[in-house]
């Protein structure tokens, strides 16, 4: 009856820097500065923490991503349905093609009356 919750986090191992003085906090070092045990991801910090450079609150943090990952391109993710993929030639046909639709909506109702 034991069902395996071995769901991996990858928010985790996302790195957070400081907007104040670029300070980048690396979950996997933690920060001894703050008594802060590594491996504690930045959701995980206390309320009160602070950054130790700055003394700036963790509303003043901007997720970067993990180490390997491209910087700025997770808060990229998962907007706009997925449209970022897309070429823009492909948003072209997209919009294109509602307008058609649109346009033979009006014209059906033309047609009905
Ligand atoms: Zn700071």
């Amino acid at each position: 009856m034991s069902e395996e919750t071995t769901q991996v986090n990858t928010q985790e191992q996302d790195r957070y820097e400081c907007r104040s003085c670029g300070y980048i906090y690396e979950p996997t070092k933690g920060s001894s500065a703050n008594k802060v045990s590594p491996g504690t991801a930045f959701a995980n910090l206390p309320v009160r923490w602070r950054c130790p450079v700055c003394g700036a609150s963790t509303t003043q943090f901007v997720n970067v991503g993990p180490v390997e990952g491209p910087s700025g391109f997770k808060e990229n993710l998962g907007y706009g349905f997925g449209v970022n993929i897309l070429t823009p030639s492909q948003k072209n046909i997209l919009i294109f093609g509602a307008l058609a639709l649109g346009f033979l909506f009006f014209l059906s109702l033309y047609g009905l009356r």
